[in-house]
């Protein structure tokens, strides 16, 4: 079972990578910082906020068996969304600004975000 200890949102000092989708958190950048436990291992999570806010507008948490998300399952479940939502079978691309190959996890996120609030 996945313990939360503590969380905040710091301003990066210095780059970090996102534990989400493998990103670089920028200097100058709000990003999300918890101090997790799990099998009595205490440990930080650092990640986008834009990634964080993604997997709760995918559900990604709603079958996590209150284990959390790592970075593995995030791309994966984002991969499946893409490929379900964004990939056209026929000419066998992806949507303008949905594609793995070109663009970083991270860059797709925010355009999900952008997709799933205009509903
Ligand atoms: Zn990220």
């Amino acid at each position: 079972m996945l313990t939360e200890l503590n969380r905040s949102y710091p301003t990066a000092r210095k780059e970090h990578k996102c534990m989400y989708c493998g990103g670089t958190i920028k200097v100058g950048e709000k990003y999300e910082r918890q101090t997790n436990k799990y099998d009595n291992q205490i440990y930080d999570w650092v990640c986008h906020l834009e990634c964080k806010e993604a997997a709760g507008l995918l559900n990604m948490f709603d079958n996590d068996m209150g284990e959390g998300i790592d970075g593995e399952h995030f791309v994966e479940y984002l991969q499946e969304w893409l490929f379900d939502k964004h990939y056209n079978d026929e000419t066998e691309t992806y949507d303008e600004g949905f594609d793995p190959e070109k663009l970083s996890y991270h860059d797709i996120v925010l355009n999900v975000i952008k997709e799933l609030k205009a509903k």
